[in-house]
């Protein structure tokens, strides 16, 4: 009892206006499993692949991704789990994948594009996917699309192993549901073409906002100088809520600013109804929920979406402390 009592996990995260928010659980390692319990989360909303690549000396072959994922899917149980494929390059490096030199690594042939251009690798991990769901749902999630094509593109891939799978005879998932990552800006208007395409879209706010504001994500001389709490990015998630929504297309957020209770109060009053984040970060955000009134924070961020402040962090700051937040 003193557990639950600490996380909070028996308390339905439901805002004071009985908003519903998915609270889900970013996880990479196996002891990021145990959370799931120990936190009452809806689900896996990013499982971030490249871990388990980063603590090995050499690729994972097919079995052994397979006894991960599965692993992984039956500790989650009934509960949805969100893989992303390999999130490679930019500031994730595997020693053991030799890729060129890159002056801007962060905007080079990173993620998806390398897992399109040397599909080798991503070949391999569908494949072990999909041995690892059989008979359940398989959520694949795609990081760094840029383009349409590129969802397309890895549709067929997964079609292909699919069929392969089906052929040799084994079991695959009931249904696989595919997501983008939303984390290039130019995908913000492609979305019409897009949403016909995937099941879900998971806005990567960390990737996202370092290319809005052409920030590196790393570096704190730059990131200081810009607020994700800023009209531009508020404005933007907005839109995005909105057009998914009307596409209905569930929309997730599972950068970090899911995880600060500040921010992801901001999200929630741009319309955002389901986060993911670091396991240690929920109980601070369920409790922001059930103390937050959807309405006016919404009319109040609405009324500021084109305020010429570079940053509103002072007065959502306010408005929290003034609404016992
Ligand atoms: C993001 O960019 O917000 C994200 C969740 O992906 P990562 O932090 O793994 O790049
Ligand atoms: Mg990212």
């Amino acid at each position: 009892a003193g557990a639950a009592a600490a996380t909070g996990r028996d308390l339905e995260p439901v805002t004071r206006d009985g908003e519903r928010v998915g609270l889900h659980i970013n996880a990479g390692l196996r002891a990021d499993l145990p959370h799931l319990d120990a936190l009452g989360a809806d689900g896996i909303g990013l499982y971030r692949t490249e871990v388990p690549f980063m603590v090995r000396r050499s690729f994972p072959g097919v079995d052994e991704q397979a006894r991960i994922y599965g692993h992984v899917l039956a500790r989650a149980g009934d509960r949805p789990v969100v893989f992303r494929t390999l999130d490679v390059g930019g500031d994730k490096i595997l020693p053991y994948w030799r890729t060129e030199d890159e002056d801007n690594p962060a905007m080079g042939r990173r993620a998806l594009r390398l897992g399109l251009d040397r599909p080798h690798v991503l070949r391999r991990q569908v494949r072990a996917l999909i041995r690892a769901s059989a008979g359940r749902e398989l959520h694949i999630m795609l990081p760094m699309v840029s383009q349409v094509w590129e969802v397309d593109r890895a549709r067929e891939l997964i079609d292909r192993e699919r069929a392969l799978a089906r052929e040799r005879g084994q079991p695959g998932p009931s249904a696989v549901r595919l997501g983008a990552m939303l984390e290039v800006p130019a995908l913000c208007w492609q979305l019409p073409r897009l949403l016909e395409r995937v099941d879900f879209i998971a806005l990567g706010s960390n990737d996202l906002v370092q290319f809005v504001f052409a920030a590196d994500r790393g570096n704190p001389q730059v990131t200081r100088r810009y607020d994700p709490l800023s009209p531009p990015v508020m404005k933007l998630t907005s839109q995005l809520v909105a057009e998914t929504e009307a596409a209905g297309v569930p929309l997730s957020v599972c950068g970090e600013m899911a995880g600060n209770p500040l921010e992801a109060m901001a999200l929630i009053g741009c319309g955002v109804r389901r986060l993911s984040m670091a396991p240690r970060a929920m109980p601070g955000v369920r409790a922001m929920l059930r103390s937050v009134d959807t309405g006016p924070l919404s009319a109040l961020l609405r009324d500021k979406s084109d305020s010429a402040d570079a940053s509103l962090r002072p007065l959502l700051q306010t408005y929290a402390s003034d609404h016992g937040i």
